[in-house]
């Protein structure tokens, strides 16, 4: 149930009455799994072409049990301190370098381009990435109560196996240091050091149970480096599934450049952000469904970003697909499998980052209104 404002008119609601459960006058609204009862003084619909959204107009009184849960914003990023020294520190991507326009931020090799001047490479890079007291500000402005902040990409991905493991404890610790400044409205998602050793990196997760606030780990796609069906991670998804850490995987690499044509460079970031981001989350997730991930680690959870990118919309394709494959019947891997439709309703959960209503039903539709996460 979306709450659209409750602000400016207290008594005054609206609700997406498919989540109301009728009971004549005396309703039970379900907000997530915190129900609250509220009297109904009338219900008419908005718009009749939007007939599952009605007005809904409530009595407040003191016998009214209110409960409405919390609105947790679980994709935010942050750059704690270690990791904004560690990126000035650097002369390659990623960096941050100094201009005279102020300190900027270059994520992405086509963006450190030197025939542009020190101004116009990367983007700049201002207290949104790295100010608590701005994320803060953020959510008191937008009504969110609680967020659960991670590092953005591209992490620890780029750094020498050597220096990742202590890169990994210092970033982790910094982020749990910045969430006892605010308690009860930060948590976070630790990260991984990727490019260090599988022991390395279980030694982390094994780690981050006794950081207070961390409530799981943020990782792109590559994994170890050769992605996510990487049988290599076994020993990573195994550390996961036994501390019940959420795995946040989130997009960085997009797709080959070529795919986008000769013209693409007229575009700007049009094309990979839209469509390189999405295209990356799908491909790596169908590569954990294709690889039984999820067949050995039946309790292994993942929050995926950008509402799964094109998962939802493709489930049913990527299902047929694996179903009737000559390959996975010869090899014997369909035997026993769990569909993609049981994982996505039982492992997945996805952000709501799709900016558009279509996409938001689909992701609904496949994994339940339940698992779908703000932010
Ligand atoms: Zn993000």
């Amino acid at each position: 149930m979306q709450i659209l404002d409750n602000s400016t008119t207290p008594n005054l609601w609206w609700y997406s009455l498919k989540q109301l459960e009728e009971d004549n006058s005396r309703k039970q609204l379900r907000y997530s799994k915190n129900p609250c009862l509220v009297q109904v003084k009338s219900i008419y619909p908005i718009c009749p072409l939007h007939p599952t959204s009605y007005h809904i107009s409530i009595f407040l009184s003191s016998n009214i049990i209110m409960t409405p849960t919390k609105v947790v914003d679980v994709h935010t990023h942050m750059y704690p301190p270690s990791y904004i020294s560690l990126l000035q520190s650097r002369s390659t991507v990623p960096r941050i370098h100094s201009s005279p326009s102020g300190d900027r931020l270059i994520i992405l090799s086509t963006d450190d381009d030197s025939s542009l001047s020190p101004s116009a490479r990367g983007r700049p890079i201002g207290p949104e990435y790295s100010s608590l007291s701005h994320k803060l500000s953020f959510m008191d402005t937008h009504h969110i109560d609680i967020s659960v902040i991670s590092l953005a990409n591209p992490w620890l991905d780029f750094l020498p196996a050597g220096e990742a493991a202590a890169a990994a404890r210092r970033i982790n610790d910094d982020m749990n240091e910045q969430c006892t400044i605010y308690p009860g409205r930060l948590f976070a998602f630790g990260t991984l050091p990727l490019s260090g050793s599988v022991e390395d990196v279980v030694d982390e997760i094994r780690r981050l149970k006794d950081l207070k606030y961390m409530r799981g780990v943020i990782m792109g796609t590559s994994g170890l480096g050769q992605g996510l069906d990487d049988i290599k991670l076994e020993p990573v998804w195994a550390a996961l599934q036994e501390q019940k850490q959420m795995v946040f995987i989130h997009p960085h690499y997009g797709l080959p450049n070529e795919v986008y044509g000769p013209r693409a460079g007229e575009y700007g970031h049009v094309l990979s952000l839209a469509l390189g981001f999405p295209m990356e989350t799908t491909i790596a997730v169908t590569r954990m469904l294709v690889s039984g991930v999820w067949d050995r680690h039946t309790q292994l959870n993942v929050l995926l970003a950008h509402s799964g990118g094109t998962l939802p919309f493709l489930a049913g394709r990527i299902e047929s697909c694996m179903l009737h494959d000559g390959r996975l019947k010869q090899d014997g891997k369909l035997q026993g499998r769990r569909t993609v439709w049981d994982v996505l309703k039982t492992n997945v959960y996805l952000d709501a980052v799709v900016y558009g209503e279509a996409g938001l039903k689909a992701a609904i539709e496949v994994s339940g209104a339940d698992r779908l996460m703000f932010g």
